[in-house]
């Protein structure tokens, strides 16, 4: 079921595909048809689910847009730390920016001046901690009186933080007749009572409250990483060296995040391929065909594009974002192991999400190893073990004449020893191993915060999960291996990528005579050239691109088969 079904405004709706948001998730299924009649709402629902979204779409379409200042304010979010409020501000923003609408944070910490000037301009949506919002009530800075939804974002949080009293008092300070939604990770009894005290007649909802079927999930071996949002491309390109899977199926939450990480997964070398709901059935069936016949290694894919896939070579799936849920997870586990073998899932969790980690440990009754990033160390250490299980492979394979004639020359000069380990430093040493990032990693959840403590006074930084820029992103590296700028073309040029590059000691001359070559073209047919550590960037005419790209899948590049495809940066 699409956000079509949800009835929103199709103004927000555009706005969420223009994210990349496929499908609503379970907590917004269930809370945004009450929410959107009227009701109130009771739901117990943990970071991670899609909860900010449940709450924040249906408020937009309850705003005053065109009342004056003291009479707009619509709705009022309370949250229980200032990070919180610039997030859920960011997401509103998002949502309801065609509609106009205006959402401000306000937390303790940050000067009053400029809250105050921004709540005179005339606000849609405030969302406040509770000290910051009693403070402006009291100053009467803040008007609520046209106020028609409040929502207890993190209720538990909250009321573990010492609120429960500002609650009282904010929610006296705003008008009788309003909705209240109710979120909160969970459900103890002083949750309950605020609940029976402020909420009429609500729905309630519990979202992952039952046991799902963990199907054969007992076979695959489940891990965690807590990761922070920025480090977390990174953080799987390490992870990625050190499994080494076969083939990997990598879920993310939005079409956005896949085309972002397939696009740097391919500059770290690996074979990705995207696969969204945004793709034509034929572009997707052409991505299948390549994973299936392990021409890709990564299958990087959002839930509704990879619904009932199965590949029996699948050895790894990788949560590069927590699932919305249990159901979702169990399904997405469910694509490895299959076929009587084993296989293993890994979730990359914001630390925040740890809540989500033990949800799915209880319902599908199996434990998940929380581990931390791979150093450099376990790399360098990882490759090591690869370089020796490949030199094995390699002398039980024999046919090494031209290298013993290497050998036997520089053995003239130097210890044999040591012409076997310079060999394999060569082999063994990653070229962007100097350029590996430090990615701070948490193997155990953050501990509780003290009772009590005011947002003024909080020092815990809640990840930024909205707003993430180009520089987040880990990028290849940025001088190319070699170059070939070619002919000036006089014809209109596509750019494909070719899945080798100096590693396998490609130069331009290989591949300008594998196109001409093959196609028994004229070589002032092939344009410029760049050549990175393990792919290659080619110009080609737009016209016969994909014939191009046709015959050289179909061909060997010094003797391996590669991928091709169009470059997607071009
Ligand atoms: P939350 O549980 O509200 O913290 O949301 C977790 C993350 O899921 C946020 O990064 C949202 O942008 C994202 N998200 C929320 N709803 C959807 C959806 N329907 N599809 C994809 N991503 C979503």
């Amino acid at each position: 079921m699409g956000f079509a079904s949800l009835a929103l405004d199709p103004k927000v709706t555009a706005a969420l595909t223009a994210l990349g948001y496929e499908e609503p998730t379970p907590i917004q299924l269930a809370a945004i048809p009450p929410l959107l009649a009227g009701r109130d709402v009771l739901a117990q629902a943990a970071t991670g689910t899609g909860k900010t979204a449940a709450f924040a779409l249906p408020l937009l379409h309850r705003l005053n847009l065109d009342a004056p200042p003291r009479e707009r304010t619509a709705a009022l979010v309370l949250v229980p730390t200032r990070e919180l409020a610039m997030q859920v501000a960011e997401a509103i923003h998002r949502y309801g920016k065609a509609l106009g609408a205006v959402a401000v944070p306000i937390y303790g910490g940050a000067p009053m001046e400029s809250q105050i000037r921004s709540l005179k301009r005339g606000v849609d949506v405030i969302i406040a901690t509770p000290g910051r919002a009693l403070d402006h009530i009291r100053r009467k800075t803040v008007h609520l009186a046209a106020v028609r939804t409040v929502v207890l974002d993190e209720a538990d949080e909250m009321l573990d933080m010492g609120f429960a009293e500002d609650l009282e008092a904010i929610l006296s300070a705003t008008p009788k007749e309003k909705q209240v939604a109710l979120f909160s990770a969970t459900l103890p009894p002083r949750i309950a009572a605020i609940a029976k005290t402020h909420l009429r007649n609500p729905h309630v909802i519990r979202i992952d409250a039952t046991a799902v079927k963990a199907g054969h999930s007992a076979k695959v071996r489940q891990v965690a990483y807590l990761v922070p949002r920025a480090h977390k491309m990174a953080a799987l390109g390490r992870i990625l060296d050190v499994e080494q899977p076969k083939a990997a199926i990598v879920f993310c939450r939005t079409r956005t995040e896949v085309d972002d990480l397939t696009e740097t997964m391919n500059g770290r070398g690996f074979h990705a391929e995207a696969l969204h709901g945004g793709l034509s059935q034929e572009q997707r069936d052409r991505v299948m065909k390549r994973f299936r016949a392990k021409t890709s290694e990564l299958l990087i894919a959002t839930d509704v594009a990879a619904r009932g896939l199965d590949v029996s070579h699948v050895s790894h799936v990788v949560n590069y974002d927590v699932p919305s849920a249990a159901e979702a997870y169990v399904h997405r586990i469910g694509r490895t192991g299959r076929a009587g073998r084993t296989g293993m899932a890994i979730t990359l969790a914001e630390p925040r999400e740890h809540r989500m980690l033990k949800n799915f440990e209880r319902v599908t009754g199996v434990a998940i190893e929380t581990l931390a990033v791979p150093t450099v160390a376990d790399l360098k250490a990882r490759r090591l073990e690869l370089t020796q299980a490949s030199l094995r492979e390699v002398i039980l394979g024999g046919d090494l004449d031209v290298w013993r004639g290497v050998v036997a020359s520089l053995a003239e000069e130097f210890e044999l020893m040591d012409i076997a380990a310079a060999a394999m430093k060569q082999g063994a040493t990653g070229a962007d191993e100097t350029k590996q990032e430090e990615i701070p990693t948490t193997a155990s959840p953050r501990e509780k915060h003290p009772a009590r403590a005011r947002d003024d006074q909080r020092s815990l930084k809640r990840e930024d999960k909205t707003t993430r820029s180009a520089a987040d992103v880990a990028r290849p590296a940025k001088t190319p291996a070699a170059k070939r700028s070619g002919p000036k073309p006089s014809w209109e040029s596509a750019k494909i990528y070719v899945g080798a590059g100096r590693k396998l000691k490609i130069s331009p001359g290989d591949l300008v005579g594998a196109i001409t070559n093959e196609m028994g073209l004229d070589s002032t047919m092939v344009g410029a050239i760049t050549i990175w550590d393990r792919h290659s960037i080619v110009e080609v005419p737009e016209s016969i691109a994909d014939d191009i790209i046709k015959t050289l899948m179909a061909t060997s590049i010094k003797g391996k088969r590669v991928l091709v495809r169009r470059d997607r940066a071009g």
